[in-house]
């Protein structure tokens, strides 16, 4: 574990957080939504992944990447020997958009605060991003399709931690080379645990084969 605090002090402190976000009225998209849809995982875990926004099926139980794009990504963690219980997931945004549209500026900035104190409470060593949106909170000004797939270093609070962008997984689900590519990026997420010390995910050199 990277900081002092321990796994309960960590469930603690995020289900303190999960109550300030209920409360506060002022959060875009609250109107709308059914369910607040905070993140779902192990907190102790030392991967962290971040998508864009709940679509239908995570408005409806309230967990991140549960619909079909979460199916992919179950299947890209299983073809990498992580299991998804191991990580943890959360989005950008945490209330749905209207008909699954992308998440605006505004939005993004008002679910900031939010998201920055649950990466600081997870205090993850890896961040992986799914997806456009979540790369630009960490990476600014670049292209996802020029650089997917690789390790990129950056200071988050004081700590480096290694952010990897992927693409999102939906973008595999209608594009079968976007989805050859991203079974290919998540091959190196193995290769960077394994030359951590003391990893909170464990992966077996093994890989399944996913095609
Ligand atoms: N797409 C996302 O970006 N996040 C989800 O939770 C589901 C689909």
């Amino acid at each position: 574990m990277g900081n002092s605090d321990n796994k309960k002090t960590k469930k603690i402190k995020l289900n303190k957080l999960r109550e300030r976000m209920l409360k506060d009225d002022s959060l875009p998209l609250k109107k709308g939504s059914t369910n607040l849809v905070f993140g779902d995982g192990n907190s102790d875990s030392d991967m962290f992944f971040i998508g864009e926004g709940p679509g239908y099926w995570e408005d409806q139980k309230g967990i991140p990447f549960v619909g079909n794009a979460g199916v992919f990504l179950n299947q890209l963690l299983q073809s990498i020997e992580v299991l998804r219980e191991d990580v943890y997931i959360t989005n950008v945004i945490c209330y749905r958009p209207p008909q699954n549209r992308d998440p605006l500026p505004e939005e993004i900035a008002a679910f900031q605060p939010y998201i920055d104190k649950m990466i600081n409470i997870i205090n993850p060593r890896i961040i992986v991003t799914l997806g456009r949106f979540s790369m630009a909170k960490f990476i600014p000004g670049v292209t996802i399709s020029t650089i997917h797939g690789k390790e990129h270093e950056i200071n988050w609070s004081g700590k480096n931690i290694v952010v990897v962008p992927m693409y999102h997984p939906a973008a595999g689900l209608r594009n079968g080379e976007i989805r050859k590519r991203t079974i290919e990026d998540f091959k190196i997420l193995p290769k960077i645990v394994n030359n951590m010390e003391n990893p909170e995910v464990s992966i077996e050199v093994e890989q399944l084969e996913l095609v």
